[in-house]
């Protein structure tokens, strides 16, 4: 999560609810420490007020025949502000906080529909869906945000500020509770936040086809043909109207390369991916080091964090209404410019600039960390801006610091594979426990010398990263 973007000239380059029920959902409900109830305990369905948990064995598992019975076949969207008051006189820390702005709908779900509540990934957070009545927890959906990694920068988060963020849930029958949890790189919850919805708010505003005659053009570039495919929706950002053509050009180029890996193309049949030429005032992107500022469809640009090459938009809302008008689960926003640069935020959004020479393997690569929650595997001798705490094991799936290995990848190599693995020995151990990775030399592993997650010029993901994607895909389209 911690982003720490290598040069242009490294092999190595990462891209890197009206009633009461409304009133106490615009207020910000609970803020917990460090100290705060265990992750554990909000996924098997404790709720916030400490209702016990339901007897009932079937919401241990929020099954696809149940999933009629909790939910209309709608989504809700719900946007927040994630920011932070000013820093804790104790802790010296900023104290989280997470605003409710508003909520919507729009017809139709297009997620999953089976382990609602069993997520495959931590994440560095996670939004809670719980019946207020019987506790049990009805969706658990994880992500990581530039909040969260703007928590990790002491220079920059002495300042508050604010990001927004967007979430989208399956529209519950009944009135429910929203938490959002927050965790540091620890995985400890910092910060919870626990407000009430009810699907009759008069509030929640529909969200209709756009019947504008200058609405943008929409195109489906790859039709998912199995029973629940996963939607992935491709915005254009810094390409004006007239541009439109060249941006379904560089959209379809993207899902070629994309379905070109494995374990995309076996399972190229679970995916639909739709583009919307969501056009830009100006073409190009903004980038501030040059004082080079664009009015473009999302407001993005290059320093985020003053890293050079890490590109973002402060403007996710946006995102979301150019969206409202398609079924979507993941995004991909390519960006106009030259510049080289990138990111990707797992279960959010990741934006590439796409006329640089690494377009290709970079799309695939932010898409590895957007949809796949895929760690970066690359490092560098230099310190980075910040690191993961050696002994805590990490979530994501393709990084070990060898404290719970076995939930990693120690199922799939030999018992004598040496530690730290030699790179000169990578043809003997294609899966290894090579050093070096998540911007670190030292002390984190990775899982193969070379994978896409580290290296530009490898025209693969690695087979730990493989099983990590091909999980995700079979737990998010069946
Ligand atoms: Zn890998």
């Amino acid at each position: 999560m911690c982003r720490t973007l290598p040069n242009a000239d490294s092999s190595l380059r990462r891209l890197t609810t009206l009633n009461i029920f409304l009133i106490s959902a615009l207020l910000l409900i609970n803020y917990i420490g460090a100290e705060a109830k265990s992750n554990a305990d909000i996924v098997s369905g404790k709720s916030s007020h400490g209702i016990a948990r339901s007897k009932n064995p079937i919401h241990d598992n929020v099954t696809s025949s149940e999933f009629a019975t909790l939910f209309r076949d709608s989504t809700l969207r719900v946007d927040y502000v994630f920011g932070s008051a000013p820093a804790d006189s104790v802790s010296g820390r900023p104290k989280p906080i997470v605003l409710l702005k508003s909520t919507s709908m729009r017809k139709g779900w297009a997620g999953r529909r089976h382990d609602l509540n069993r997520p495959l990934l931590q994440g560095h957070g996670r939004i809670i869906m719980t019946d207020p009545i019987s506790g049990d927890t009805l969706y658990v959906h994880p992500f990581s945000s530039l909040f969260n990694e703007w928590l990790s920068l002491p220079e920059l988060s002495a300042t508050p500020q604010a990001f927004q963020q967007t979430f989208l849930l399956p529209m519950p029958r009944s009135n429910v509770e929203i938490t959002i949890q927050i965790n540091d790189m620890r995985r400890r919850p910092i910060a919870r936040f626990t407000h009430r919805y009810s699907p009759d708010d008069i509030l929640t505003r529909p969200l209709n086809r756009q019947l504008a005659e200058d609405a943008p053009e929409v195109r489906i570039l790859h039709p998912g043909s199995s029973e629940n495919p996963i939607n992935v929706a491709i915005l254009a950002e810094g390409y004006s109207r007239e541009e439109s053509e060249h941006f379904f050009s560089d959209a379809s180029t993207a899902v070629e390369e994309i379905l070109s890996y494995e374990p995309f193309l076996s399972n190229f049949d679970r995916f639909t991916f739709t583009a919307v030429a969501s056009p830009s005032a100006e073409s190009g992107v903004s980038i501030p080091k040059e004082n080079d500022w664009r009015d473009t469809a999302f407001g993005s640009h290059f320093s985020t964090f003053y890293t050079d090459r890490y590109l973002t938009t402060p403007e996710v809302w946006r995102l979301h209404d150019a969206l409202s008008d398609i079924p979507y689960e993941h995004i991909i926003v390519l960006a106009n410019t030259d510049e080289y640069g990138g990111g990707g935020i797992f279960n959010s959004y990741m934006l590439i600039a796409v006329r640089q020479e690494d377009f290709l393997p970079t799309v695939v690569h932010e898409f590895g960390h957007s949809f796949g929650g895929l760690a970066d595997e690359y490092f560098s001798d230099k310190p980075g801006v910040c690191n993961y705490p050696l002994d805590v094991e990490p979530w994501e799936p393709n990084i070990t610091t060898l404290t719970d290995f076995p939930a990693k990848w120690q199922d799939i190599i030999p018992a004598d594979t040496p530690i730290p693995t030699p790179p000169e020995k990578a043809a003997e151990y294609p899966t290894g426990i090579y050093e070096g990775a998540a911007y670190q030399a030292t002390g984190i592993y990775r899982p193969a010398n070379e994978c896409r997650m580290r290296n530009n010029t490898y025209p693969d993901f690695c087979p730990t990263c493989r099983r990590a994607l091909l999980r995700q895909i079979l737990h998010q389209s069946e």
